[in-house]
């Protein structure tokens, strides 16, 4: 048998060992500093790979123009927060430039029981939370190419007035240095091959070996006591054993 024959006999079983209804979701966790491209980039990655989930925190902080409830975020007052902290509604959250952000537990859990992979887009104190809480989760820290690019990209983005923006570009001083705790580490120079390297980590990770389910394996590849291979109708039977 060729290898090319090979590739293409097994290719569709890795797929489905690997297709949602056979495996729990993964947790990929995307953190950067203001400015960097993050939301731009998780947005796309989302509308790329349809398989994957993209949470919506919520937050105390105000939307800004053009960003909608329920779609970029929950917009919720400080008393609904701190209520849903009492709740253990989050499975983090964190203070983040004056304001509170969470991420809620339950659709997260959901998506991951049904085996869908979830993306969250949060800073750095909640992905520390989150990695705890989750040991399989795939931390991912994104650099912007340098804090020039990133006071440029701060001031064209618009949203933040030019305080706002001081502050944060002092606090990705600090932040850079959090890129040691991720596994996955992501320079955002150019938008298409930040994409493309993003997009490789997610295959990569989903075709991780620990990640497969065993009883898909045990369902195709090993048979009963008393069943010998050739029993198995449903699989290529070897060359020159006839079919009873
Ligand atoms: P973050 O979510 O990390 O705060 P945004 O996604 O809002 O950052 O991006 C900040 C600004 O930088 C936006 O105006 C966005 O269009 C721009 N941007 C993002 N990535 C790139 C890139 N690779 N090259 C140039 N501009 C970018
Ligand atoms: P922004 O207000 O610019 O949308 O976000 C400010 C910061 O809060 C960003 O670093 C963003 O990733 C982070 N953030 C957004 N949602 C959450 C969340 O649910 N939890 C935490 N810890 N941080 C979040």
């Amino acid at each position: 048998m060729s290898s090319s024959s090979t590739t293409s006999s097994t290719t569709p079983a890795v797929a489905h060992a690997c297709s949602s209804t056979d495996r729990r979701g993964i947790l990929f966790i995307v953190s950067a500093p203001s400015g960097t491209g993050k939301t731009t980039l998780c947005k796309q990655l989302a509308a790329n790979l349809p398989e994957l989930w993209h949470s919506i925190s919520y937050t105390t902080r105000k939307p800004r123009p053009g960003e909608r409830h329920g779609r970029e975020y929950y917009f919720i007052e400080e008393d609904t927060f701190r209520d849903m902290i009492g709740r253990n509604e989050f499975v983090e959250w964190a203070q983040v430039y004056g304001h509170l952000y969470g991420t809620p537990v339950k659709s997260l859990t959901e998506k991951i029981d049904q085996g869908i992979d979830v993306l969250l887009e949060i800073d750095v104190q909640g992905a520390m939370q989150v990695k705890k809480r989750y040991e399989d989760s795939v931390p991912i820290f994104i650099l912007p190419p340098s804090m020039t690019v990133l006071r440029s990209r701060l001031q064209t983005r618009a949203s933040d007035s030019q305080e706002e923006i001081q502050r944060r570009l002092h606090k990705a001083g600090e932040e850079v240095w959090s890129y040691r705790e991720y596994a996955y580490t992501v320079l955002n120079q150019d938008l298409g091959q930040s994409l493309g390297d993003l997009e490789s980590i997610f295959r990569s990770e989903r075709l991780k070996t620990k990640r497969l389910n065993i009883t898909w394996i045990e369902k195709n590849f090993i048979f009963d006591d008393d069943q010998k291979p050739g029993d198995r109708k449903d699989l290529p039977q070897p060359k020159g054993v006839p079919l009873p």
